[in-house]
């Protein structure tokens, strides 16, 4: 394919100057600018060709070679540029000023945007007791935090940071690799785009230090195992001015021997008495109270029975209700009898004999008459 002559593409004389070959690209990328052109092939076409001739016509040593030699003195190759973010990257000083968008987001200057701090996690391990009233427990973590000398500029107070000449500010160079050209991180400030001079000395140069906070966790009533606190912008700190993480607290509730947990409603078991259970009582029940519950057990209770106390559970945190305290009977057989009272238990097995003997003659009884026999 044929090319056309760079200076043609551009509209300038052979002799043009090195800022009427700037100003003629800068016109000509205006108009066929990719923003103002959607969908249209041929402008974009013509935004490459621009592209490319200024970029050989903008050196001296290539436009040199280009005016004795042509496109063939260009190592058989133009600059070839794929893509209009391709350009924008690579004449980022021009476009900066002439479409007034900021190249932050696609070279080296991104460092300099505000940028949030990392949220931070700590996990903290507290009582069944805190869980269940709630609690007012002090950490301490290390954080980053913005550096108080130098604000997060990263400079020695009364100093600045530059835009690195090398790249100006891009972050990246070009390199020409036989057909090609590569962009590299900037050797000059490390793909940063810009250079500290004089490094804030109490930071180092990185804008953050390291310190211990104290803090105080506030952990509402009833939370579980699981549970995360989001304590706002206690998180590390943000750089150039933005703001700072959240620090997630997540709790984890040691086991607690007296009472079962599910969700908010708490399980205790009590023990009873044979006799508590076949005559009734009223018992003492442990609760999160540091008063213990009566509660009455009526007669005939069969082991295993639960027995439901309402609101005597754990609270739904950040809510205005309370879980159950379920109490599990267990009804104990004894194991050890006096003589006497093997004695009453044997009349009370006769007696219960005898009991099952007349129901069971009641039956036949009834049985008989509806059958017809007397
Ligand atoms: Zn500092
Ligand atoms: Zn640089």
């Amino acid at each position: 394919m044929a090319q056309r002559d760079y200076y043609e593409i551009l509209g300038v004389d052979r002799k043009a100057s090195g800022e009427e070959i700037k100003k003629a690209y800068r016109r000509l990328a205006m108009e066929h600018h990719p923003d103002r052109n959607p969908g249209d092939a041929a402008a974009e076409t013509a935004f490459k060709e621009a592209a490319e001739a200024y970029d050989v016509l903008r050196d001296p040593e290539k436009r040199a070679r280009y005016d004795r030699f042509g496109h063939a003195g260009l190592s058989g190759a133009g600059s070839g540029f794929s893509s209009p973010e391709d350009i924008f990257s690579h004449f980022g000083d021009i476009f900066g000023d002439l479409f007034g968008f900021s190249m932050g987001a696609r070279g080296g200057r991104s460092r300099n945007r505000p940028q949030q701090g990392a949220d931070l996690r700590y996990n903290l391990e507290i009582s069944f007791l805190q869980a269940a009233k709630g609690a007012s427990i002090d950490i301490s973590l290390p954080r980053n935090a913005v550096c108080p000398e130098c604000r997060g500029t990263r400079a020695a107070p009364g100093t600045s940071t530059e835009t690195c000449r090398q790249c100006g500010g891009m972050g990246q160079v070009r390199h020409s690799q036989g057909f090609f050209q590569i962009s590299v991180p900037c050797p000059s400030c490390h793909g940063e785009g810009t250079l500290i001079p004089h490094p804030c000395p109490r930071c180092k140069g990185r804008g953050v230090i390291q310190e211990m906070r104290e803090l105080k966790v506030r952990v509402p009533p009833g939370v579980d195992s699981g549970n995360r606190l989001r304590l706002r912008g206690e998180g590390e700190g943000g750089l150039n001015g933005g703001p700072n993480g959240d620090l997630y607290v997540v709790l984890s509730v040691e086991d607690d021997p007296t009472f079962e947990r599910d969700g908010q409603n708490l399980l205790v078991t009590k023990e009873i008495s044979f006799v508590q259970a076949a005559l009734g009582d009223t018992v003492t029940v442990p609760t999160l109270d540091e008063e213990p519950l009566e509660v009455a057990i009526p007669k005939g209770t069969q082991s295993g029975e639960v027995f439901r106390i309402a609101k005597k559970g754990l609270p739904y945190p950040g809510q205005n209700r309370t879980g159950d305290l379920l109490v599990a009977v267990k009804v104990l057989t004894p194991t050890r009898l006096s003589a006497r009272q093997e004695e009453i238990l044997r009349e009370f097995a006769e007696l219960e004999a005898q009991k099952t003997l007349t129901r069971a003659r009641t039956i036949i009884k009834k049985i008989g008459k509806a059958m017809g026999v007397q």
